[in-house]
């Protein structure tokens, strides 16, 4: 007989039994994990066991500090030690810019109440008597940071689980995934088949492979990593404490004591891929060979370091294979286009984020939503562009090889590129574009026509490329600026059942014909999913328009809620393309190119229209981010270079300039307006984002209703408020914590330099006390505490009137 569970785990490492536990702590028990060998036998059995809750990206952050302090819980609730070393840990700069940077993430952690601190060298020489002072600034402590035993925490997950109900099944490999006619899954196994709702792809090393018997590809791939362990340190023999572990950024190694010894690991300049496919199927719990020459420099600078280690004895050399995804991040959640597949992979950091991954997927799973922000780690983050094996192996190198690196917020990282560009790429280039990437494709930042050596300097503070930027700010506020819309996604909705499937996605009114509105769209808890502007071309003819690196994110969503028959959705992201022409000069270039009538009355805000422009059939949307008289406008890809050229034509004798996404943020803060990622996000609501505003409560039923009506009557906790900070060499990047009479009241969501109005702005999210118009407020940037006020409104054109005129 065939065994039937609502869920099947395929993978028993760290990633997979902690789904298992938080399935069955969430009351679904009738689940099983099944296993190839033994729990542990992929990368888990041999890792390095170390935790820390810092990351880079927040909401990481956060899931991590879950992770790390759900351990003492599952060593009580199962029976099985976990080999829990809480140490703490310090990050060394040994660079004064590293230190600075040191200094801005430390003020990033408050933002999240994660408990690091600063120490100063001499804190660091009483509590690493091993560590070379040489060169070092100071350093970052996190006192959640140390490791465990990777076997007792991996089996301490699935013993929880079991206890709950759950079933472990070992030494038996899944060799196929079916779906069956009414969408369960048959999962063939060495020993039989299964029938499962749903299933996990929680398989490591062999996730590839595992995605393969689904039809699916997956972008990660395994890198080898090394570290060592030593013989008895006599300096850490004598110690009463062990010491806590120590990460050299600028020496690319991680060091955390071992017993009386200690174990140095290596992030290698030049790291190395294995197996680019996922390991074979009978690879057993081996390691594989060290090559010792390859991390040569990286040790060399490790020993200097440590100097102790010079004459230490090594006991055991470790070279094993971990995944890694383009950006370093887990794979995790429902993979867009089948029914009950999830994935919960790619994940190279397994101790510090597994337990939040169980958690995420468990929460998604039985709740239909994951409960955080978890854009991030989510497999809809990327498209099938990203499972290209030149581009993950060139992207995850490049991840590797930079994992202890300072990331600025003005840098643009070379690898995977160019991959997507549009017709006007060589066109923009020969004006003097220099890109940036979203989604793998390329997009303008800012443009230097006349200095073709121009290289922009990666930096905390204001960059070299200030200038230029203030160049085509002010050319659109006084003329007209062109920017590429590369970086949205257009989406076209249409059918007999548009128009009412579209009013229960969508929390706004729907527009009349001809006309465009600005869409909230929520998930059932009220929170943000998406920013999208909807126009109605015909009747029975919808166009959405968003973020472009939505597009997989927002079609799974679109796909989730689609009725059998009725509305059609096409993805028109790539197959049209076009650009934003804004500027109190661009009523007269677009007079220029068409016959159709532009007038204020005939085009007025917030319409659309289908129209000729030049040789081109557009679709015009008299709409701009710049707070200026401005019109998007589409037209198939294959037309996008014949429409510049004409704009150009007709743009550049009225002082038309080409602009970039640089200008164009500087220009949108003018006017206080959020974006998508910044300031709107699934973390955030209508109330606090002031999306409420386009929200239609009176319209009837639409998706998220009851919980955004709850928040418009209780109000919202926070609100998103512009700043103006008194802050002359570097601006807000985003995260910043703000503070009111030493009390943190919020934290920023972007920030920059408004060229037109001189001021150095930002979006927050501040507490409803501290939101009133001048209140006094403070903002860290790059570590120093700036005074800062609420601004009572946007500082150019509070009244709209230049969008409308
Ligand atoms: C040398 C080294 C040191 C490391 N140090 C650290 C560290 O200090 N801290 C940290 O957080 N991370 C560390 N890592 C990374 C960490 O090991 C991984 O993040 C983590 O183990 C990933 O766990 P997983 O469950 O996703 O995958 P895996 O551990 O690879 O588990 C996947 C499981 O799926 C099973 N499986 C695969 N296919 C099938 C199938 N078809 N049927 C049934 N079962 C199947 C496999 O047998 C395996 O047991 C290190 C990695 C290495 C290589």
């Amino acid at each position: 007989m065939t065994d039937h569970f609502r869920v099947v785990v395929i993978g028993g490492g760290i990633v997979g039994v902690s789904v298992l536990y938080h399935l069955a702590r969430a009351g679904w028990t009738d689940i099983a994990l099944i296993e190839r060998a033994e729990l542990t036998a992929g990368s888990t059995w041999h890792a390095a066991g170390g935790f820390h809750a810092l990351n880079s990206d927040p909401n990481i952050a956060a899931l991590q500090s879950y992770t790390i302090d759900l351990y003492q819980q599952i060593e009580k609730e199962s029976g099985q030690a976990v080999g829990l070393h809480r140490t703490g840990g310090v990050e060394l700069a040994c660079t004064p810019e590293r230190w600075e940077w040191l200094k801005s993430e430390w003020a990033l952690f408050q933002t999240l109440d994660i408990d690091a601190r600063l120490m100063g060298v001499e804190e660091i020489e009483a509590m690493f008597p091993i560590v070379n002072l040489d060169g070092v600034e100071g350093g970052l402590f996190d006192p959640q940071e140390g490791h465990l035993d990777p076997h007792g925490a991996t089996h301490a997950f699935a013993m929880a689980a079991r206890k709950l109900g759950a079933k472990t099944i070992l030494r038996n490999r899944v060799t196929d995934l079916t779906q069956l006619p009414d969408k369960r899954w048959r999962i063939t196994t060495e020993k039989g088949d299964l029938i499962a709702e749903h299933v996990i792809n929680a398989a490591g090393l062999w996730a590839r492979r595992v995605g393969h018997m689904a039809g699916i590809d997956l972008p990660l791939v395994p890198l080898e990593h090394h570290f060592l362990v030593t013989d008895s340190i006599p300096e850490l023999a004598a110690l009463e404490k062990e010491m806590p572990s120590v990460t050299d950024l600028d020496g690319f190694t991680y060091l955390q004591q071992e017993g009386t010894g200690v174990l140095l690991g290596v992030y290698e300049r030049n790291p190395v891929h294995w197996c680019p496919q996922g390991a074979a199927w009978d690879f057993g719990m081996d390691l594989l060979p060290e090559v010792i020459d390859r991390i040569e420099d990286e040790l060399l600078i490790g020993f200097e370091r440590f100097p102790v280690l010079q004459e230490t004895g090594i006991k055991r050399w470790v070279n094993g294979a971990f995944t890694f995804t383009p950006d370093g991040n887990p794979l995790i959640g429902p993979v867009p286009g089948l029914h009950n597949y999830w994935v919960a992979c790619g994940c190279m950091a397994g101790f510090s984020q597994g337990g939040a991954i169980g958690l995420a997927l468990a929460n998604w799973m039985t709740e239909g939503d994951p409960g955080f922000d978890v854009f991030g780690m989510d497999v809809a983050r990327f498209d099938s562009y990203a499972c290209n094996d030149k581009y993950l192996a060139d992207t995850t190198r490049q991840f590797y090889a930079r994992r202890f690196s300072m990331a600025y917020p003005n840098e643009e990282l070379p690898a995977g590129r160019p991959l997507k560009t549009s017709p006007c790429y060589d066109a923009l280039k020969s004006e003097g574009a220099h890109f940036g990437e979203i989604w793998g494709m390329e997009t303008p930042l800012f443009f230097v026509p006349d200095d073709p050596d121009f290289t922009e300097v990666p930096s905390l503070r204001r960059s070299n490329a200030h200038p230029i930027v203030a160049q085509e700010v002010a050319a659109t506020r006084t003329s007209a600026g062109l920017f590429e819309t590369g970086i949205y996604a257009r989406y076209e909705v249409s059918g007999p059942g548009a128009d009412k499937w579209l009013n229960h996605m969508l929390a706004s009114r729907l527009p009349a014909v001809g006309r465009i509105r600005l869409a909230p769209m929520l998930s059932p808890a009220g929170k943000l999913m998406g920013d999208l502007t909807v126009s109605r071309l015909a009747d029975g003819r919808f166009w959405l328009v968003g973020s472009y690196f939505l597009q997989k994110w927002h079609l799974r969503w679109f796909h989730e809620h689609l009725p059998k028959s009725g509305v059609r959705i096409e993805n028109l992201s790539e197959s049209w393309l076009g650009f934003s022409l804004s500027g109190p000069s661009s009523r007269e270039i677009l007079c220029e190119l068409t016959n159709a009538d532009v007038s204020n009355a005939a085009l007025p805000f917030l319409s659309c229209q289908e129209m000729n422009i030049g040789m081109t059939q557009a679709v015009v949307a008299r709409i701009s981010l710049t707070g200026e008289l401005g019109y998007e406008i589409s037209v198939p890809a294959i037309q996008q270079r014949a429409l510049w050229s004409a704009l150009c034509t007709a743009g550049e004798p009225l002082g038309m300039r080409q602009m970039g996404l640089r200008a164009l943020d500087s220009l949108r803060l003018e006017k206080a307006y959020g974006s998508w990622g910044t300031e709107f996000a699934q973390s955030y609501t209508p109330g606090m984002s002031g999306l409420d505003h386009f929200v239609a409560f009176d319209k009837g039923d639409f998706i998220g209703r009851d919980a955004a009506a709850r928040e418009q009557e209780s109000g919202a906790s926070q609100k998103l408020v512009l700043l103006e900070i008194e802050a002359t060499d570097a601006d807000a990047a985003g995260y910043e914590p703000i503070w009111a009479a030493g009390h943190r009241v919020g934290f920023v969501t972007s920030g920059g330099y408004g060229h037109h109005v001189g001021m150095s702005l930002a979006l927050a999210y501040v507490d409803r006390e501290a939101a009133a118009p001048e209140s006094p407020l403070s903002v860290h940037i790059v570590g120093e505490e700036r005074v800062a006020r609420v601004l009572a409104h946007a500082p150019y054109d509070p009244a709209g009137k230049k969008l409308r005129d």
